[in-house]
């Protein structure tokens, strides 16, 4: 029989898990503690706990995050790690620095399916998506890595995949993140990005998780869109951004729209003032990137002044409008850049297929 992931699980779970068993609730919280808090994994390591009530649980569960199995530094001072699952898929996370800050940027599927022009990991195709214990176990495996001390401030649902096409073990990762039995993250330090699904925003407007939302917005008309994003056929920007205008946001939070740019295709001062208007009267944000590039991409990055121009255009029309210079794009780590090939044979490393 296989055993259950522990990292599957939320503390108030672990909770009815040990009165299962025959423990009394509070053993559930110290199992959570153990497990989210101080990232010990061993059942048999955890001292407070009644040796019965560790006997009976590693009976039939563990906790395993997915295993370390590179580590590449960018010049930058971010790092790309390849993490492998239980049955042998590959992931990456990226840790990056930045001032008092150290993000992480989580996968949330294998491969992604939607197969935006401008984004490796769109020719991968969908793998499959992760289980909530394999998305939070991002943090452990990445935690892990870090020296003593050093602590994880924000995470961004910005990897592989698209969260919300993998909906409930996304939003159960983002319960174990917030809750204060679980890594007790605030959920302003956490951002999740979408391709722009419109069920699932206006799902998740429902549930109540305060975290933020970035919408890949990518182009200003609707036919410019579905060129580089097949998604827009299902749902068209008009559609994404009448979801996006319904959104419960929460006091002084604003809703970003990425913006990647892209030579001669997005990018013109036209582009910017239709931009304005889009985002007219909403709480938003505009986050441009300028394109990382890949082997064989069919676009290019735009020029340094004409980045400026844009994002100029956008400040005079009062949108907070920032530039995001990716990071690890010398390892294959950028926005965009993060592709694995999708399985090993038994035994074998899978090599790696990233645009480093
Ligand atoms: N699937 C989610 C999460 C991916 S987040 C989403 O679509 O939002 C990664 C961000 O980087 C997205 O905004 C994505 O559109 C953008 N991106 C993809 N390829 C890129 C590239 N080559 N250069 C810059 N940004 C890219």
């Amino acid at each position: 029989m296989s055993l259950v992931n522990l990292l599957d699980l939320l503390p108030s779970e672990m909770e009815s898990l040990v009165q299962s068993l025959g423990a009394p609730r509070y053993r559930g919280h110290q199992l959570a503690g153990w497990i989210f808090g101080k990232g010990v994994t061993d059942l048999a390591a955890m001292s407070d706990l009644p040796r019965e009530l560790r006997q009976a649980l590693a009976e039939r569960y563990t906790a395993s995050p997915p295993e370390v199995e590179r580590i590449t530094p960018s010049q930058d001072g971010s790092r790309k790690l390849v993490l492998r699952l239980a049955d042998g898929a590959r992931i990456q996370s990226v840790l990056m620095p930045d001032d008092d800050r150290l993000t992480l940027c989580l996968s949330t599927q294998v491969g992604c399916g939607f197969r935006c022009a401008f984004c490796l990991t769109g020719t991968m195709g969908l793998g499959r998506n992760l289980t909530a214990g394999e998305i939070v176990g991002q943090v452990l495996a990445a935690r892990e890595t870090l020296p003593s001390g050093t602590r994880i401030t924000h995470v961004v649902y910005m990897g592989m995949g698209e969260p919300l096409a993998s909906y409930a073990a996304t939003v159960k990762s983002l319960r174990i993140l917030t809750d204060p039995h679980g890594f007790g993250f605030s959920p302003r330090r956490i951002t999740v990005s979408t391709v722009g699904l419109v069920p699932g925003i206006e799902k998740l407007a429902r549930e109540n998780l305060r975290v933020n939302l970035a919408i890949s917005l990518h182009a200003t008309t609707s036919e410019a869109r579905g060129r580089l994003m097949p998604v827009n056929r299902a749902f068209d920007l008009e559609a994404l951004l009448g979801a996006c205008r319904r959104f419960p946001l929460p006091l002084r939070q604003r809703m970003t729209f990425e913006y990647v740019l892209l030579d001669g295709v997005n990018d013109s001062a036209e582009d910017a003032r239709r931009l304005v208007r889009l985002l007219r009267g909403m709480r938003a944000k505009v986050n441009l990137i300028p394109f990382n590039d890949w082997e064989g991409a069919p676009f290019q990055r735009p020029a340094l002044p004409r980045i400026l121009a844009f994002q100029a255009i956008l400040l005079e029309h009062g949108i907070i409008a920032t530039l995001r210079w990716s990071k690890g794009e010398d390892v294959g780590a950028a926005c965009g850049q993060l592709k694995e090939a999708v399985a090993a044979g038994r035994g074998r490393a899978a090599a790696e297929v990233s645009a480093s």
